[in-house]
């Protein structure tokens, strides 16, 4: 049961933002790095005051991120073309672990069910 406990745990990385002129903190959970094929992985997220600064963060599978990029939107360009494609990308791989996560949960629920003779 200990295992499950560790998958839920966050740990809290820095990463500096040539946009803001800072240091940001960033809460990462361990469940991000589950069922992953590949490393280091693009995390997508926007951040600032009004959210417009989309950010890309290159995470390896200890967790520590391996690269920045930021970049400010505006209203005549929010999204280019790449930056579309590669959010899309990262979705696509993340609704593929979410869909094997739900497999296995399936799994134990059934697994439990029976334990339990329901
Ligand atoms: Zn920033």
């Amino acid at each position: 049961m200990t295992d499950k406990k560790e998958e839920f745990k966050t740990i809290v990385r820095n990463y500096n933002c040539k946009i803001c002129n800072e240091g940001h903190k960033i809460e990462l959970s361990r469940s991000l790095v589950k069922d992953r094929k590949s490393f280091p992985f693009p995390k997508v997220f926007l951040h600032g005051e009004l959210r417009d600064i989309l950010t890309i963060l290159y995470i390896d599978r200890d967790l520590q991120i391996r690269g920045v990029e930021v970049q400010k939107l505006n209203l005549e360009n929010l999204f280019s073309k790449e930056q579309s494609l590669m959010i899309a990308d990262n979705l696509t791989d993340e609704i593929d672990r979410l869909n094997r996560e739900i497999e296995r949960l399936k799994n134990e629920n059934a697994d439990l069910k029976k334990k339990l003779g329901m």
